[in-house]
C-alpha cells in the first residue's frame, strides 16, 4: 500500500490533463490529486494507473476513466455532509472521490467479488462508506432520500425508483443509452413531481445490469 513521490508526481500530471480537458471544479481536481488510484487497480494494469483511461478490474467490469469520474462528480455538485447514493461501487475509486468531498456515501454493487474487494480496499485506505450488495435499480430506500444520486454504469432508462429516492432540490447524474454509448443526464428534482433534465455529452460505460449476480 505504498504511495511514493513518483506516484504523487504522476497524479499531479493526471490532474493537469483532466483540467486541460475542461474540469474546472478545484475541489474535484483536489480529490483526484489526493487519491492513490494505483491502489484501486488490478495488479496487471498498475503501471497505467495514472493514464486517463478506464481499465479492467475483473468480472468484466472497469475502473472508470479519471476524466469521466471528474466530469460526473462535477455535475453532481457535492457539498460536505451530503447523503450520496452511488450505484456501481466497482473498484471504489469514485466512492473515494465522493468521500474526499465530504459526502456520506451509500454505495451498491451487484458483483459479489467486487463488492468484497472494494470493501476491504477502501477500509484499508481509511474510507468508510456504507456498502450494499444488491441491485442498484432498486436504490436503497431505507437510507434515503438522498441529496445526490450517482450512477456509474450505463442504464437503458432512468429508474423511477431512483428518482423517487432523490430529495427535493437533489441532483442525480446517470448515463443513459444502449450498450455502445450513453448520454450523460443530469436531473434536478425541483419539486415533488417536477424533475428538470439536461444532457451533457456522450460517454461509454459498462452496462447497468438488473438483479444481483447470484
Ligand atoms: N465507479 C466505479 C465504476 C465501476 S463500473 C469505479 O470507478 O471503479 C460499474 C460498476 O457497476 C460495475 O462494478 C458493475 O458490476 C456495477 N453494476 C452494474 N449494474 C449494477 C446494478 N444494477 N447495481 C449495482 N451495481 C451494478
Amino acid at each position: 500500500m505504498n504511495d511514493t513521490y513518483r506516484h504523487k508526481g504522476l497524479r499531479k500530471q493526471l490532474v493537469e490533463t483532466i483540467r486541460s480537458k475542461g474540469i474546472l471544479d478545484e475541489k474535484v481536481l483536489e480529490a483526484i490529486g489526493n487519491i492513490p488510484r494505483h491502489l484501486f487497480m488490478d495488479s496487471g494494469f498498475i503501471t497505467f494507473s495514472y493514464k486517463d483511461q478506464a481499465f479492467p478490474i475483473g468480472e468484466g467490469q472497469t475502473i472508470s476513466q479519471p476524466y469521466t469520474v471528474a466530469f460526473q462528480t462535477q455535475l453532481l455538485e457535492v457539498k460536505p455532509s451530503d447523503r450520496v447514493l452511488e450505484i456501481g461501487t466497482g473498484s471504489g475509486y469514485q466512492t473515494a472521490v465522493l468521500i474526499e468531498l465530504g459526502a456520506f456515501v451509500f454505495t451498491i454493487e451487484r458483483q459479489r467479488k467486487l463488492f468484497l474487494k472494494a470493501q476491504e480496499n477502501l477500509g484499508l485506505l481509511g474510507y468508510k462508506p456504507h456498502f450494499f450488495y444488491g441491485d442498484g435499480y432498486q436504490g436503497k430506500p431505507t437510507y434515503g432520500p438522498y441529496d445526490r444520486i450517482l450512477v456509474t454504469a450505463g442504464a437503458e432508462y432512468i429508474p423511477a425508483k431512483l428518482k423517487g429516492q432523490l430529495k427535493v432540490g437533489g441532483i442525480m447524474v446517470i448515463p443513459v443509452g444502449d450498450r455502445n454509448s450513453q448520454r450523460m443526464i443530469r436531473i434536478v428534482r425541483k419539486a415533488e413531481t417536477d424533475f428538470e433534465q439536461s444532457e451533457h455529452g456522450l460517454f461509454a460505460f459498462v452496462p447497468l445490469l438488473t438483479g444481483r449476480e447470484d
